[in-house]
């Protein structure tokens, strides 16, 4: 996995890009949930359940049908996050699917079961540039560290501030034109 600070990348991007008007405060933080959210599978490492498990880590909790349940729990409780159905279910849905994604580019550990419940079979993009982050918190203390970080902040954050300004500019453009 990137580390779980650049999975919140892409959600922060949005809530750059698309300002207060489209994302509410309150989607904008359920979307960095939900942008993390998946890696709390590393918790059945401690319930004794193995990496290739499927209710292991990057199983069923890194699939598109999670992506999906996310956007509809977003939609339903819409009024609580002060936005339309629509954008709640759009927003929580890309945030998940972020994850996956960037999970899918790394260059270890398993791939994403992105399509359970119809197919199990762990799964990379061809294109792998994000170093793999470790697990152990120590490892980062070091050559490694500092790689995985290099990787992330050229593949990831980059990336995410750059479409994160263009969506930005779109915006203010956007509120020129109308005056
Ligand atoms: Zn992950």
């Amino acid at each position: 996995m990137p580390t779980i600070f650049t999975h919140a990348a892409p959600a922060l991007a949005m809530g750059v890009g698309l300002g207060k008007t489209v994302l509410s405060r309150r989607l904008f933080y359920f979307a960095v949930v939900c942008a993390v959210l998946p890696d709390l599978d590393v918790v059945g490492f401690r319930l004794g359940v193995s990496y290739g498990d499927i209710l292991g880590h990057r199983g069923v909790s890194h699939s598109l049908a999670l992506a999906l349940g996310m956007g509809l729990f977003a939609a339903c409780i819409s009024p609580l996050l002060r936005c339309r159905a629509v954008a709640a279910f759009l927003v929580a849905s890309f945030a998940v699917v972020s994850h996956i994604v960037l999970d899918a580019m790394t260059s270890g550990g398993l791939g994403v079961a992105a399509f359970w419940p119809l197919d199990d079979t762990r799964y990379f993009l061809p294109w792998r540039p994000i170093r793999v982050s470790p697990f152990d918190p120590k490892a980062f203390l070091g050559a490694r560290g500092l790689a995985v970080l290099k990787s992330e902040l050229l593949w990831v954050w980059l990336p995410c501030a750059a479409g994160a300004f263009a969506l930005w500019l779109a915006r203010k453009a956007k509120a020129t034109s109308r005056r």
